[in-house]
């Protein structure tokens, strides 16, 4: 088959290809015009970040099947072009995990002793012995924040240099953390007794300035804090202010808010800042891992194997889909609604589907529902890529099919294990493709898994619903819908109301001020 690859790429990669019989074009920095020419009677294309894949470069692209991107971020791909077109577009998310760690590493180590000031000044003939005292790393405690492939692989190697680890991570497990001999804490203790943080979380809308002015202040003082992730998780003008007081000793910075940082950055003036220019997958063996897996994908791929790291929609049969759809949304909105009750890691999570859906192939539920479970740990997170990322972080699911219909013509139910406690939740589908949320843990429930749910837990005495309205109306909040499930008279009860508005953090500890009420939450779906 014909394989155009746009983008220089590694040798070894393309040799995998060769061997495995295809024809590989190679037009590494050829205009877009003559790539769309290649395209016309490809079967392949493999990009890395500088070929911009429009629905333009693609249009006349009648027989091409794949698009591999030789990395992990795929904003140069159009991806909803190449869904239409029905292309599989695949990546290689875990090809640099390696590269990002031993850089944050090197990172760690040249904080501590100072290395790249020291080895400028005797560069310019100082021999500058005094001001050259350094830290020990081994007796101190690393804190990571995020505790993914990056972030295990650093915890590992401060292990082996004596460091005690500490992580934040609300969407790992406890038993994934003691698996790594990491203590798992929250945020603000990881802040408060560590003396080196690094960052190892997504660039999404709620990591955005993770650490600002108020995370500074509740750092030890003369922290060393180091960013190989995005340079969006830092508040850039507070980290000035931080190194200027020296409540942080010293910052190695990978990544910046723009890149490149301005003249004026102000972070570029300290000493004690070390910077590189967004290096952290730049190694000759991740270049070689990101192409030699990207030709080992494409190739089984076009081989007929079913695809692996595919970043858009698998093709479901129009008619399938007909059927499914409603469900399928159900599924997300109900690992959404787990995750969200949860509050902490899923180690376990045991998925059954009953009643009339059974007869078809319900793997496209499945990875919904870890879609919904996993969206707010890993914002790249799709439909395709939910189970294999669901697996390598540990998460066990059990599916089971059963007969047994209880009320509903149709049931899912998704039981998770968080730490020593169970969760459960369960959605039907009634007719005309409504979805209601129909019991969590042991409540019978009827809600609309949409918009903003505030779901409490309660004695079962009179006054709760009077309580709750109460407070709610006293914040201008409208009750747009409520159910009410118990577990028996005078036991505990469960109320699930929608919300026209989000409640804040003051408003649910407002609700939480009675001694009517357990626990109150909020969930956004
Ligand atoms: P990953 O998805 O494997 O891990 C990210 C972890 O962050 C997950 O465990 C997730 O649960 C956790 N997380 C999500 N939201 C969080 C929050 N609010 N607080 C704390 N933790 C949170 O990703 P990875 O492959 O380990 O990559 C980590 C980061 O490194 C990403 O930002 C990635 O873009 C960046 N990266 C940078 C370079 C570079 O060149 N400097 C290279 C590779 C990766």
């Amino acid at each position: 088959m014909k394989i155009v690859v746009s983008d220089p790429l590694s040798p070894e990669g393309l040799s995998i290809l060769r061997e495995a019989g295809h024809e590989v074009v190679e037009l590494a920095g050829a205009p877009p015009e003559q790539v769309r020419a290649a395209l016309a009677d490809a079967d392949a294309l493999l990009v890395r970040s500088a070929t911009k894949v429009t629905a333009e470069l693609l249009a006349g692209a009648e027989r091409l099947r794949v698009i591999g991107r030789a990395g992990a971020g795929v904003d140069n791909v159009d991806l909803a072009a190449a869904t239409r077109r029905g292309i599989v577009v695949m990546n290689t998310p875990g090809a640099n995990t390696i590269a990002a760690c031993e850089l944050t590493m090197a990172m760690m180590l040249a904080l501590a002793r100072r290395l790249p000031q020291l080895s400028g000044r005797v560069k310019a003939g100082e021999w500058p012995k005094k001001g050259a005292m350094g830290t020990e790393l081994q007796g101190k405690q690393l804190g990571i924040i995020g505790l993914g492939r990056i972030g295990s692989e650093v915890a590992r190697r401060a292990l082996a240099f004596g460091m005690e680890v500490a992580a934040y991570d609300p969407f790992v497990s406890a038993e994934r953390a003691q698996a790594l001999e990491v203590r798992l804490t929250t945020l603000d203790d990881l802040l408060a007794t560590s003396d080196v943080l690094t960052i190892h979380a997504p660039q999404a809308p709620e990591t955005k300035r993770l650490l600002g002015t108020a995370a500074f202040a509740k750092m030890k003082k003369g922290v060393l804090l180091i960013n190989c992730a995005r340079g969006s998780l830092i508040d850039e003008a507070a980290l000035a202010d931080a190194l200027r007081s020296g409540q942080v000793a010293g910052a190695a910075l990978d990544v910046f808010e723009k890149e490149p940082p301005l003249p004026d950055c102000p972070l570029l003036a300290f000493d004690q800042v070390i910077a590189t220019p967004h290096v952290g997958a730049t190694t000759a063996e991740a270049q070689a891992t990101v192409a030699i897996e990207i030709a080992r994908q494409v190739a089984a791929y076009l081989k007929g194997e079913p695809p692996r790291n595919a970043v858009n929609a698998p093709c479901i049969e129009p008619e399938l889909l007909e059927v499914l759809g409603p469900y399928i949304d159900l599924s997300e909105r109900l690992g959404s609604l787990l995750v969200q009750l949860a509050e902490g890691g899923i180690s376990r999570l045991t998925i059954t589907y009953r009643g009339e859906i059974n007869q078809h192939d319900l793997r496209p539920l499945t990875a919904a529902l870890l879609k919904g479970l996993l969206q707010r740990a890993i914002p790249t997170v799709n439909h395709v890529n939910a189970p294999v990322i669901a697996a390598e972080r540990g998460l066990k699911v059990d599916v089971t099919k059963s007969a047994a219909v209880e009320d509903f013509a149709n049931l899912i139910a998704a039981d998770a294990r968080v730490g020593q406690r169970t969760l459960a939740v369960a959605g039907s589908m009634l007719a005309r493709h409504t979805p209601r949320i129909v019991r969590v843990d042991n409540y019978r429930v009827d809600a609309a898994p949409e918009g903003h749910l505030l779901v409490t837990r309660n004695h079962d005495r009179p006054g709760v619903i009077a309580h709750v309205s109460a407070v709610l109306a006293r914040r201008g909040i409208n009750i747009a819908d409520m159910t009410c499930g118990r577990d028996h008279p005078g036991g505990t009860s469960m109320l699930v109301i929608s919300i026209d508005s989000p409640v804040t953090p003051e408003i649910v500890r407002e609700i939480e001020a009675s001694p009517l009420i357990l626990r109150a939450q909020l969930v956004s779906l």
